[in-house]
């Protein structure tokens, strides 16, 4: 259940070389806890992923998980800390079976994808290249899921994917987060989605967190928080 933190962001700088494009970023996801990160383009969300699985230069700050310091391991190294990430372009292979994608990721502990997703079933022996978006979707959560991870970071899920099929990715995530205990933070551009289905969000804008709350908080402050922060 939920309560104790288990990915937590203190104080984060970090950047691209000479570029720093978070300042002081704070954020924690517990165990069975669904938290959405929301923003403008630009506003760092991606970043902020990125630094989690070790894929962008931290400055200062520090990045645990389960109260250790994730700081200076390599992307694979985090990834053996049980942090999985599922990138906003999915990093599929087109040429590869829906099988053979999870015959390659499964390990010992790891999610029974096709019990998760059961569209999946019948597309076993098909390419990935050739499913539609919301299945190559289903099969990137599920890569992930199947490694058997306690934090799952997700960016940008409903990219290019009919309402629909969001909303069973987004109630399919909610309930493997609480059934298994995971921490979910997910990147996502459809707010009032994305805030029916996650327990809390955090606002980044110009790299830092203007606010956070619980989603209902955040649903009703929503008209204010656009207009404040997200310049519309
Ligand atoms: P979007 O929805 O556009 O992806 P985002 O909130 O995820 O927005 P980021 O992708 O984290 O934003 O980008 C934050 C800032 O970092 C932007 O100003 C972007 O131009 C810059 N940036 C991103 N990637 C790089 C990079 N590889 N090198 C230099 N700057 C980068």
């Amino acid at each position: 259940g939920a309560g104790s933190a288990v990915l937590e962001v203190a104080g984060l700088d970090a950047g691209y070389g000479p570029i720093q494009v978070l300042h002081g970023v704070d954020l924690s996801v517990s165990a069975g806890e669904l938290v959405c990160l929301l923003g403008p383009n630009g506003a760092g969300k991606t970043t902020t992923l990125l630094a989690c699985s070790g894929m962008v230069r931290v400055a200062s700050g520090d990045i645990r998980l389960d109260g250790r310091s994730l700081l200076r391991l390599s992307p694979h190294a985090i990834a053996r800390r049980k942090l999985a990430h599922v990138p906003e372009d999915r990093s599929l292979f087109p040429s590869l079976t829906v099988d053979e994608h999870l015959r390659l990721c499964a390990r010992p502990g790891g999610m029974d994808v096709l019990e998760l997703f059961p569209e999946l079933r019948k597309r076993r022996t098909k390419r990935a290249g050739v499913l539609s978006g919301g299945e190559q979707q289903m099969l990137a959560l599920g890569r992930a899921l199947a490694t058997g991870p306690r934090v799952l970071l997700v960016d940008e899920m409903s990219m290019g994917l009919a309402p629909v099929v969001v909303e069973r990715l987004f109630s399919a995530l909610q309930e493997i987060a609480v059934s298994a205990g995971l921490a979910v933070l997910m990147v996502e551009q459809h707010v009032h989605l994305a805030l029916r289905y996650a327990q809390r969000g955090y606002v980044l804008a110009g790299g830092r967190v203007r606010t956070h709350g619980t989603a209902a908080e955040l649903r009703e402050r929503w008209p204010e928080i656009e207009s404040s922060y997200l310049g519309r």
